[in-house]
């Protein structure tokens, strides 16, 4: 390992071996356990990492390709990392993909620190609208919803009980930079179940026996928690009794149901029609 300046100010440390510590600490990231312990995830693009930084998110290392060394705004955001104290490595390729364990990477990876909003701190009001998400499994799904939210403008996402992680690889490439824009909040049913208490708006559920045909609903001017069931199992009857109403989305095939990310968009576009314009 060496350590040089690049154009930027700061020093940068120049990493080859996949054997080096720090490697290993990023790499170990694509396991939860690790990304627990070190309180961290990673997010892949150039674009992402600005506006995490832009958003205030707290970066711990920034890694970039030596094919980008000489790129203005891969040495800004270099610069801007040290300024903010964290580590600056530049890789070689073989690095960059055992990090992202992709082919072709992008020339820039982020290291940030995990944050999750407290559930007590959500406190709706006006025509908000967060989404919760029973049991969500698929990190496709979880990264897809939380894109989805971000694109309608709701105000964020309840994980409720035992869920995929939202700081996994595939979730974060998934958002799409959204995870960076959109509050995550994680609870067991339980403290869901007492937090929905005092939720002074309607609290929607969808569920495939719902009795309301969803486009019949009008959403009026309050606040409006979206309760999606599970892919396997839709919502437990203790959820489910927990909402104000329970919506169906008319459907014509064959198909028993939707996909839960596609059932969590048709809703938002529904629930947030009046705020959308072109
Ligand atoms: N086998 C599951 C069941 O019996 O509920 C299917 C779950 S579905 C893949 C995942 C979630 O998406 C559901 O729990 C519900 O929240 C929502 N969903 C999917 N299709 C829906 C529909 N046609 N109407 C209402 N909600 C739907």
């Amino acid at each position: 390992m060496s350590e040089h300046r690049t154009g930027a100010p700061g020093r940068v440390k120049e990493v080859t071996s996949l054997a080096n510590p720090l490697v290993k600490d990023i790499k170990a990231l694509a396991l939860k356990k690790f990304r627990d312990q070190q309180n961290a995830f990673m997010a892949e693009g150039l674009k992402l990492v600005i506006d995490a930084l832009d958003l205030g998110w707290t970066i711990k290392t920034l890694i970039f390709a030596k094919s980008a060394l000489g790129n203005q705004a891969v040495e800004k955001v270099a610069a801007r990392t040290v300024a903010l104290g964290g580590d600056v490595l530049e890789v070689s390729e073989k690095v960059l993909t055992a990090i992202t364990r992709r082919d072709n990477p992008q020339a820039v990876v982020g290291v940030f620190t995990q944050r999750f909003v407290p559930l007590k701190d959500i406190r709706p009001h006006s025509n908000d609208v967060w989404v919760a998400l029973d049991r969500v499994r698929d990190p496709g799904n979880l990264g897809t919803v939380i894109r989805t939210v971000d694109a309608v403008g709701a105000k964020g996402v309840i994980l409720v009980g035992e869920t995929t992680d939202p700081f996994s690889l595939e979730t974060v490439r998934a958002t799409m930079g959204s995870i960076f824009a959109v509050p995550v909040a994680k609870t067991t049913p339980e403290g869901f179940l007492a937090w929905r208490k005092d939720f002074p708006g309607t609290v929607a559920g969808t569920h495939l026996k719902g009795a309301v045909d969803y486009r019949s609903v009008d959403f009026g001017n309050r606040p409006v928690l979206l309760m999606m069931g599970n892919e396997q199992q839709g919502l437990p009857d203790n959820l489910a009794n927990g909402c104000d109403k329970l919506l169906r989305i008319p459907q014509a095939g064959r198909a028993d149901s939707l996909n839960l990310a596609v059932a969590t968009g048709v809703m938002l576009f529904e629930i947030r029609r009046n705020a959308l314009k072109l």
